[in-house]
């Protein structure tokens, strides 16, 4: 019924693979295609001894839109799922009007030379999506995704008015090595060196990285240190929930991560800066990428669970309430089904049912749409059926 393509076939590209071949109904025929097509074929390999359901890969330059068109054009697939990197998000979404295939992607825009992230180059996109009878879903993974559809919910059942939200991720896991970055480290360590920030009364308001701290008490994994953050679902969700005061990010972090990020900071390592070396010019955090371990190397020996939610403080039937919604998920368990952590895990799921709701005609509307925009119901159901259930929890309201 439904042909799809995945761009890139990192730790992600795994995930979504995988959950797609579990649901040959819907995804009746999957195209891995990345830049380096062996880590496609070995993605397909393993596909094929769990779910016993054959996809075909492709070696594509997803920074080529003539290239990436032609090979739209000639696959002819309804969908194309960008887990690439964000540096792909805007030629992508070009190939896409190009051929005429529906987008979808977990992450937003950042122009590889800025380390800025930002909505406003997708959205730019809105008028052309609409002319061209297409889709865009923006940013269907867990933080962007999964939140901003926990905060819909909220903001469809359990309050008339929502005054703050706090979006907290923990990651409780231990892989044993001494630093090593869940995900992309060039993407993960650009997030963490940039300056908080977050969004009170109609304004931003910026703080130095690392500097605002709490220690927050999960379900299941209890006490975490917790540091806030600019994460991009907040650029959305400040527009969309409606009566919003407050909205902030909260990432946990351990105290060894920070000291080597500290370090690695302080001699230069995480510098986006090209240098010269030896007459090659290399940026440091590329290189620095290269010799930490791979993130996709480390499904086999993480242990431990996530705990990502949204807590959530607002006014129900003139009573104020205060709620957390959240997912937790263990890493051990998602290595078992799909050969990764739990990070890859709980990004690539929701990219699948992110892909579902556009095929199924659900989500299906032509423009450009974040997340908190679409229907958040059967969002929620197909979140308890694909391994990544849900709960929401009362709690005492703060004095
Ligand atoms: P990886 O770095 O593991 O994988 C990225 C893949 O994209 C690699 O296979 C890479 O190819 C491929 N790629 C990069 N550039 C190109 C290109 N020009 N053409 C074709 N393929 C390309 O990243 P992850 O799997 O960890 O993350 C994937 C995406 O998911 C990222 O955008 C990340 O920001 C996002 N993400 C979103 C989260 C969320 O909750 N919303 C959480 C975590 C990640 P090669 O193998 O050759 O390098």
């Amino acid at each position: 019924m439904s042909k799809v393509i995945i761009i890139g076939a990192g730790g992600v590209g795994n995930v979504v693979a995988q959950k797609c071949a579990q649901l040959t109904d819907i995804f009746t025929e999957i195209v891995l295609a990345s830049r380096t097509v062996s880590k496609c074929d070995a993605i397909a390999a393993d596909v094929l001894a769990k779910t016993g359901v054959t996809i075909r890969t492709a070696a594509i330059d997803a920074d080529n839109v003539a290239e990436t068109t032609t090979f739209l054009q000639a696959e002819k697939p309804e969908l194309l799922i960008n887990v690439a990197l964000p540096y792909q998000d805007l030629t992508l979404m070009d190939a896409c009007l190009a051929a005429g295939v529906h987008y979808m992607d977990t992450a937003n825009y950042e122009p590889l030379d800025e380390a800025k992230f930002e909505y406003k180059w997708q959205w730019a996109y809105q008028d052309r999506f609409k002319e061209a009878g297409l889709t865009a879903l923006l940013g269907s993974g867990f933080d962007p995704g999964v939140t901003n559809v926990f905060c819909a919910y909220a903001q469809k059942h359990l309050f008339d008015e929502i005054e703050t939200i706090d979006i907290l991720d923990a990651n409780a896991g231990d892989h044993g090595y001494h630093f090593a970055t869940n995900f992309n480290p060039e993407i993960n360590i650009r997030e963490i060196t940039a300056n908080g920030r977050y969004w009170e009364e109609g304004e931003w308001k910026e703080v130095e990285p690392m500097s605002v701290h709490q220690v927050y008490d999960f379900p299941v994994v209890g006490e975490q240190d917790a540091y806030l953050l600019y994460h991009e679902e907040m650029e959305s969700l400040c527009q969309n929930i409606k009566g919003l005061k407050r909205i902030r990010f909260w990432m946990t972090f351990s105290q060894k991560y920070l000291t080597h990020l500290r370090v690695l900071e302080n001699v230069g390592m995480t510098s986006i800066e090209p240098i010269d070396f030896q007459g090659q010019q290399i940026k440091p955090i590329e290189f620095l990428k290269a010799v930490l371990p791979d993130p996709a190397s480390l499904g086999p020996r993480t242990k431990g669970k996530t705990c990502i939610g949204c807590d959530i403080v607002g006014i129900k039937d003139g009573q104020k309430k205060r709620v957390f919604i959240y997912n937790t998920c263990d890493h051990q368990e998602c290595y078992q089904e799909v050969s990764s952590q739990a990070i890859s895990y709980t990004t690539g799921v929701p990219a699948m049912i992110g892909a579902q709701m556009i095929l199924k005609g659900l989500w299906q509307e032509p423009g450009v749409w974040n997340m908190e925009q679409r229907d958040p119901d059967p969002f929620m159901e197909e979140l308890n059926l694909r391994g990544l259930p849900w709960q929401v929890i009362d709690l005492p309201l703060e004095s």
